[in-house]
C-alpha cells in the first residue's frame, strides 16, 4: 500500500511521569488518511499536532486511558483550541466530538472540565461520553480506518490498554498505556504488527523495559516501540528491553511517524 496511506502512530510525547526541558509526557495520535485519533492529552496537543503535519480539526474522537494528571492535563486547553479554531462548525464535525474512558475516568474528565464551567463556553463544541466497558478485547469504536479495541489493565487505577486494526490490511497497532506486564495487554498486543509498551521501570503498576520485552516476545509481536520512559536513562532502557526482545525495538521519539 501506498506510504502515504498507510495507518500511523505519531507520538506527541514519550516521556514518564517526569519529564525534562526536551520532551513531553506520553501522548499519541494514530492517523491514516489526515484523519486521526488522539490517545491521551497530557501536553501540548494544539501546537504539537501541528508541528506533526496534522490538521487537529481532522479529530475522530478521544481515548482517555485513564486519569493520572500526565495523561490528562493537556485536555481542557486543548478543548479551548477547537472551539477557538471553530471545529463545531466544520464537517464532518455536526456530530458531537466523542470522548471514550472507562466509567470511572469519565467521572474524572467531566469533574476536570466542569472545573472550567465548560458548559458555558464549550456550548457550541458538543461532547459525547462513552464509556469503555471494563472487559477484555470489548470494542470501543470504529471509522473508515480501524475498528478500536479496548482491555483493562493493571495499574495503580483503573486504566486500559488500547489496540487500533486496521480495517484495509487488518495490521494493529498496540499500546499498553500504564500498566504491570499483565496477560490482558499481551492478548490485546497478540500477533500486533507494532507494540508501543509503557517502560517506565519498577514502580508500583508499571514495567521495567525488560519486562515489556518479554511481552513482547510472548505475545509474537513484529516490532516493538518504548514509550513512557525516563528519558534521561534511554542507552539503558534500549539495553534492557533487547535483552528479552530479539525483534526490532526503539525508543519512542517525539513527532516521527510509525507505520504499520
Ligand atoms: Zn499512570
Amino acid at each position: 500500500m501506498n506510504r502515504e496511506l498507510r495507518p500511523s502512530v505519531i507520538p506527541l510525547g514519550i516521556s514518564g511521569a517526569l519529564v525534562d526541558a526536551q520532551h513531553e509526557n506520553s501522548y499519541l495520535a494514530v492517523e491514516q488518511e489526515g484523519r486521526y485519533w488522539l490517545v491521551d492529552c497530557g501536553g501540548n496537543a494544539m501546537g504539537r499536532l501541528q508541528r506533526a503535519g496534522l490538521d487537529p480539526l481532522a479529530l475522530q474522537g478521544l481515548i482517555i486511558t485513564h486519569f493520572h494528571p500526565d495523561h490528562v492535563y493537556g485536555l481542557p486547553a486543548f478543548l479551548l483550541g477547537l472551539y477557538v479554531m471553530g471545529m463545531q462548525r466544520t464537517y464532518p464535525r455536526q456530530q458531537p466530538l466523542p470522548i471514550y474512558a472507562r466509567p470511572k475516568v469519565l467521572e474524572r474528565v467531566i469533574a476536570l472540565l466542569e472545573l472550567f464551567e465548560y458548559q458555558g463556553w464549550l456550548k457550541a463544541l458538543p461532547l459525547s461520553y462513552r464509556e469503555i466497558a471494563p472487559q477484555a478485547g470489548v470494542k470501543v469504536a470504529q471509522d473508515l480506518s480501524f475498528k478500536i479495541t479496548a482491555t483493562p489493565t493493571h495499574h495503580s487505577i483503573p486504566s486500559i490498554g488500547v489496540r487500533f486494526t486496521s480495517l484495509q490490511h487488518k495490521n494493529a497497532f498496540a499500546y499498553s498505556s500504564d500498566t504491570l506486564p499483565c496477560f490482558e495487554v499481551e492478548e490485546l498486543a497478540r500477533d500486533a504488527t507494532l507494540l508501543f509498551h509503557e517502560g517506565e521501570g519498577a514502580m508500583h503498576g508499571h514495567s521495567t523495559p525488560a519486562d515489556a520485552g518479554a511481552l513482547a516476545t510472548r505475545a509474537g509481536v513484529e516490532r516493538l516501540v518504548i514509550i513512557h520512559y525516563p528519558v534521561k536513562n534511554g542507552e539503558q532502557v534500549l539495553q534492557d528491553v533487547q535483552s528479552t526482545f530479539a525483534g526490532p525495538v526503539e525508543l519512542a521519539q517525539e513527532f516521527k511517524r510509525y507505520y504499520f
